[in-house]
């Protein structure tokens, strides 16, 4: 084939591959079904294990825009950054490669701060500030992500403790919201405890995007460093996540990871499509009508559970946790010698019965939980007669 062909036959099928929705299009392979993957209803929640939550079409229109052209990328990072800043209230912001991606940056500045030597020695603290505080009731799983810098945890649980531990080698204290009622000293506290000693304060509230007003409130509060998840309620893209707070913090973080290479961050890539994925959910996130949102929920749970119901015996509670995954879970419990079945075997009938379908993994034997704001438009309806199908085969 000539050139000149060639060039021809690619001009030829240009038209076809920009006209956007038109019937031309080729129609998209069903790639799940071909790699003998399959999708499921989600009635469990923003599990990372079970991809979480879903983009919107706009939040996929700005990712596969942003896929169409080249930027600067830290100029990409400033822009972005500055305005996630202004519209949750926090002096600066970064997008980072999930909420535990953002606590590894986020340590790495509180240790380093700008200074180039300190960024390369990492984890290899020898000589720098080498602690993190952290009350023994918040010490959980994703502080291997601060441990990732060669930091030790100097676990405390009083003020009076912090107050004998903070020293010139902490770097800084960690404080994990969820659990700001197991410990001794509250968010407040520990902000304050921080400014006392000169110790920025870090805060993990990855799952606790809801009540929106949330996303804002410990930037307010006075912590040094937030994280949000984007992936979970937000629903930006899965691998990203916020850090915000301290102008000079923010910056410090930014050079211990990607694009610069020598790093110990620079595995946590963040590209130009999670980027702009990230912000333009976060500002439709920032938009929605969140209280017609929570009178969805709420109708939904209503019928699954009304639905259950029908079968003897079956009772319902709804739980709305008040800090993580403040959204209405639904708990169903029965006699197991009316309804023989119990709720793990109901768990894993929904999960291979068709169409598929996951509850919420808290489930045990006893009890069925299920969460009902990763349902698409329809599906409380398919769960709700699924559900019944399944307890009523076991009467
Ligand atoms: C989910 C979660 C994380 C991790 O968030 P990613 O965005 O998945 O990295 C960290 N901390 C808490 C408390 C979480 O719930």
């Amino acid at each position: 084939m000539s050139s000149r062909r060639k060039f021809m036959g690619a001009a030829a099928a240009l038209p076809m591959m920009a006209t956007k929705g038109s019937a031309a299009r080729m129609k998209t392979p069903d790639y799940f079904k071909d790699l003998g993957v399959r999708p499921f209803i989600n009635a469990a929640g923003t599990y990372t294990m079970l991809t979480a939550s879903l983009m919107s079409q706009e939040t996929m229109d700005a990712m596969e825009y942003a896929s169409k052209h080249f930027v600067h990328l830290t100029k990409l990072q400033d822009a972005v950054g500055a305005r996630i800043a202004s519209l949750l209230s926090a002096e600066a912001a970064m997008v980072t490669s999930g909420a535990a991606g953002a606590m590894l940056v986020g340590t790495a500045s509180c240790i380093t701060g700008k200074d180039a030597k300190a960024i390369l020695q990492l984890p290899d603290v020898t000589g720098l500030k080498s602690e993190v505080l952290v009350q023994k009731s918040h010490r959980y799983g994703y502080d291997h992500a601060v441990r990732a810098c060669g930091v030790k945890m100097v676990e405390i649980e009083t003020e009076e403790e912090f107050h004998q531990k903070a020293s010139e080698k902490t770097a800084m204290a960690l404080f994990f919201n969820d659990n700001d009622k197991k410990g001794k000293i509250d968010a407040k506290g520990w902000v304050k405890l921080g400014k006392q000693h000169n110790v920025p304060t870090l805060n993990d509230a990855s799952a606790d995007a809801l009540p929106v007003e949330r996303l804002s409130l410990y930037n307010k509060m006075g912590f040094d460093l937030v994280t949000f998840s984007g992936g979970k309620g937000i629903c930006a893209p899965q691998s990203t996540g916020i850090l915000m707070g301290r102008k000079d913090l923010i910056e410090a973080a930014r050079l211990n990871t990607s694009p610069y290479s020598d790093t110990v961050g620079r595995g946590l890539k963040v590209n130009k499509e999670e980027m702009l994925g990230l912000l333009v959910a976060l500002e439709n996130y920032l938009k929605r009508d969140h209280a017609a949102e929570a009178r969805e929920w709420d109708r939904r749970v209503d019928l699954i559970a009304k639905a259950a119901k029908k079968l003897p015996t079956v009772t319902s509670k709804v739980d709305v946790p008040e800090i993580a995954n403040h959204t209405p879970h639904l708990k169903l419990t029965w006699d197991q010698s009316k309804v023989k079945i119990s709720a793990l075997e109901v768990k894993k009938k929904m999960l291979e019965g068709e169409p598929s379908i996951e509850v919420t993994p808290s489930t045990t034997k006893d009890e069925l939980v299920m969460t009902v704001w990763m349902l698409k438009p329809g599906e409380a309806e398919i769960v709700a007669k699924r559900l019944a199908e399944v307890l009523k085969a076991a009467v």
